[in-house]
């Protein structure tokens, strides 16, 4: 599962280029203009820092090696049952007792405690030491998709009540005088601002991916 958020966070991080681009280029800038917190603006860059950081840590720092120093200490911590996870297992490669629910990374080669999965988007395994930093890094990406929709919706609903739409009228296909509703608004708002209105909707359900996994991979136990 811890892969599949993996693959969730890549994704994630993937598209933060693109729409990070668009929130400079379509909301920051204008944003100010319609009279909107600069700090309240500035926080999605806060967040991309701190999740750039804790990327970083995620892939450089020690996942939970096994060595001859730490080999007895790291076969304490979880029992073994002779059925699933059998004791007296060594690793061929590094000539060490597994303990259980570790493994021998193929790509890193060395042997991992309570290994998960090597993730090739970090180069490296995410296991026991380093799952923190993960989710974080997990967090924050969460936190800055949920804040840019946030402001985009803030944004479009701040147009809607400079311009007064609300309170205009307008003719319909039979002729008759209609007030402005919110259908009418909605379809305004697509036909005026497509691209933030196709970024609010694109980092909404990035947030609600993010959030599901998030939610999850805090309340299995051994992921934090
Ligand atoms: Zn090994
Ligand atoms: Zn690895």
């Amino acid at each position: 599962m811890i892969l599949i958020g993996c693959k969730l966070t890549n994704g994630g991080q993937g598209a933060a280029g693109l729409v990070y681009t668009e929130y400079t280029l379509e909301i920051f800038s204008y944003c100010q203009e319609l009279g909107l917190h600069l700090p309240h603006l500035l926080l999605p860059y806060l967040l991309l820092g701190v999740n750039l950081v804790f990327f970083i840590l995620t892939c450089s720092s020690n996942p939970g090696t096994i060595n001859k120093t730490n080999e007895s200490l790291l076969l304490q911590v979880y029992e073994f049952d002779d059925v699933m996870l059998p004791e007296n297992l060594r690793c061929s490669t590094c000539d060490l007792r597994k303990p259980a629910q570790s493994k021998h990374c193929l790509v890193c080669d060395w042997c991992v405690h309570h290994f998960d999965h090597h993730c090739v988007w970090v180069n490296n395994c995410i296991e026991a030491w380093n799952i923190r930093y993960f989710l974080v890094c997990l967090s924050t990406l969460t936190a800055s998709a949920a804040t840019i929709a946030t402001l985009s919706a803030a944004f479009l609903l701040r147009l809607v009540a400079v311009s007064d739409l609300y309170q205009e009228t307008y003719i319909d296909d039979f002729g008759h005088f209609q007030s402005v509703d919110t259908v009418f608004l909605i379809q305004y708002l697509f036909l005026a601002f497509p691209r933030i209105v196709f970024l609010l909707g694109f980092v909404m359900m990035l947030s609600l991916l993010l959030a599901s996994y998030l939610c999850f991979a805090l309340s299995v136990p051994g992921c934090h």
